[in-house]
């Protein structure tokens, strides 16, 4: 009996003498000494787990610029883990600076305490009760149990949870039945109350995006149908009213807003087609005019308009009163061409002809290219070349910028946020 009291006791002074006091200085820095997030020092957490939550926060990390610390200590002498925390916190600078988007998580052992210290940045998301509820649900229960592995990753598991998805701490469900820590904790009841603060992720979710704003274009798209369609009605000259109609007459616009789309190109057509054709009366002679067939109307178009009809650039409707010289031209040109107003005899006949690479482009010099346009009616060529911007290194798809791993954590502060557990 003696004997094992005085073995206890042994234990217990050189548990004492070989266990390390930690202070803030003396903390090992995860990311000066291997690029990580999580220091264990002690041992307390098993290599594997701790390989995992660290892969947890590097993910983490890469994709939201987040930084989060786990610190496991057995002893920190007679220092209040919170202070230690926020102390620690602020000498590492977790979080991206001006962000302030850094967690600190500290557990030690001996005095039986988890601490969530939070950056200036993350406290609107990941609030004092939102800290509090995620260790009372998913860590305290484990640690009871000494079971600091899982109690660490699922605690880790529930920070990324509500960080990236918005997802609000549900308890473990080994624990779910254990009604116990719902009843004790008034601040759990006020948690569920509201839980309908908002996150990164479940405010930008870029589905919700994409629909917010395609609703917005296929609105716009309507309405100013709507405002082109009354002002249309205000023009009393009918080859005007036809060419206001032009961006509607295009019938990509079904393949982006089918329903209304649809019925609006048929409509336009319709419209565009009694303008076209409707009897015109002559502005110099007040006659009732009559539009002459394809092959009659050459005997009054220029060669070049030949030309442009012929290249399908243009498309002429000549109206003739009967009366000597009482003629009206009314050009149609067509959307979607290659052509462009020729600088020489100024139809619409000229085209990029030949666009050849005379000397490709390297990562250290620039190209030349030359490109040939031709007028189909005036038969002018035109050749200039240009030059081709070198290839750029970055272009193969390579993650950009951002931290690196090693080195240290970004310069984060924090105030104190955060919120504390024991068991
Ligand atoms: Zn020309």
């Amino acid at each position: 009996m003696r004997y094992s009291v005085l073995i206890i006791l042994f234990l217990g002074l050189s548990v004492q003498l070989f266990s390390k006091e930690w202070t803030v200085s003396s903390v090992p820095n995860p990311k000066k000494n291997y690029g990580g997030f999580v220091s264990n020092p002690d041992g307390v957490l098993s290599e594997t787990v701790a390989n995992q939550i660290n892969a947890i926060i590097t993910n983490l990390e890469s994709n939201t610029q987040i930084e989060i610390a786990v610190v496991v200590l057995n002893d920190i002498g007679n220092a209040v883990p919170k202070n230690f925390a926020t102390e620690l916190f602020n000498s590492w600078g977790i979080g991206k600076q001006g962000l302030d988007n850094g967690l600190l998580i500290l557990t030690v052992i001996n005095q039986r305490r988890v601490e969530f210290e939070t950056g200036y940045g993350l406290e609107h998301i990941l609030t004092d009760s939102y800290c509090f509820r995620i260790q009372q649900l998913h860590m305290v229960p484990h640690f009871k149990n000494e079971n600091y592995d899982l109690g660490l990753l699922n605690g880790v598991e529930a920070v990324e949870a509500l960080l990236v998805r918005g997802e609000i701490a549900a308890a473990d469900s080994t624990f779910a039945t254990n009604s116990n820590y719902i009843e004790e904790n008034n601040d759990l009841n006020y948690i569920e109350e509201n839980s309908s603060e908002t996150t990164y992720a479940s405010k930008w979710e870029p589905f919700y995006l994409f629909f917010l704003i395609y609703g917005f274009l296929y609105f716009l798209y309507f309405v100013i149908f709507l405002i082109v369609k009354y002002k249309v009605g205000k023009i009393a000259d009918l080859h005007k009213r036809y060419h206001s109609m032009n961006a509607y007459a295009v019938w990509v616009w079904m393949f982006f807003f089918p329903i209304a789309a649809i019925p609006i190109y048929i409509y336009v057509k319709k419209q565009r087609s009694l303008w076209r054709n409707s009897p015109r009366i002559s502005p110099n002679t007040g006659e009732i005019m009559f539009k002459l067939d394809e092959t009659d109307e050459d005997a009054y178009l220029k060669s070049g308009q030949i030309t442009e009809e012929q290249i399908r650039s243009v498309d002429y409707d000549v109206w003739i009163s009967g009366i000597e010289g009482d003629v009206l031209i009314l050009p149609y040109k067509r959307m979607f061409n290659n052509f462009n107003a020729c600088p020489k005899c100024s139809f619409i006949t000229y085209k990029l002809q030949k666009d050849t690479v005379l000397k490709s482009p390297t990562t250290i010099s620039t190209g030349v290219g030359e490109r040939t346009y031709e007028c189909k009616h005036c038969k002018y060529i035109k050749v200039e070349t240009y030059v081709i911007a070198k290839v750029s290194k970055s272009s193969s798809g390579g993650r950009s910028g951002g931290s690196s791993s090693g080195g240290s954590f970004g310069g984060g502060r924090s105030g104190g946020g955060g919120s504390g557990s024991s068991w």
